[in-house]
């Protein structure tokens, strides 16, 4: 989709550290991490957030988590937050489905 980063990044065309890739799906650091570990994992398609791509494509919504546990567990954590801001006024300011794999310390997020 014209005008969506994380397309842009999916397609190459901005750079990002990926740390893992599928066929469905690709995971990269978030450039102003919240904790330890802070990675992002996204649909390689464009959904405005996850409940469209759970709606719309069920299978790539699957391979987002198990794609974050993969990222956690080569990170060295068994646990792990998984965080789905959705709507703006839920915090949510990229609007390209993602999830948020958070793990370790966590800087200024409620335990
Ligand atoms: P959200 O606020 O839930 O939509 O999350 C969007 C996240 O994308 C934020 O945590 C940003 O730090 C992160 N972000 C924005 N641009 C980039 C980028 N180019 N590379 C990596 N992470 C990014």
């Amino acid at each position: 989709m014209a005008d969506c980063i994380f397309c842009s990044i999916v397609a190459g065309d901005i750079a990002s550290e990926i740390l893992h890739a599928t066929e469905r799906t690709v995971a990269f650091r978030d450039i102003n991490p919240q904790a330890d570990l802070h990675v992002l994992v996204v649909p390689r398609d464009h959904y405005a957030n996850v409940a469209e791509l759970a709606e719309g494509d069920p299978a790539s919504m699957a391979e987002v988590v198990t794609s974050a546990r993969a990222v956690a567990v080569v990170a060295g954590y068994d646990d792990y937050r998984l965080v789905f801001n959705t709507g703006a006024a839920a915090g949510q300011t990229v609007f390209h489905a993602h999830a948020h794999v958070l793990a370790g310390a966590m800087k200024g997020l409620p335990e």
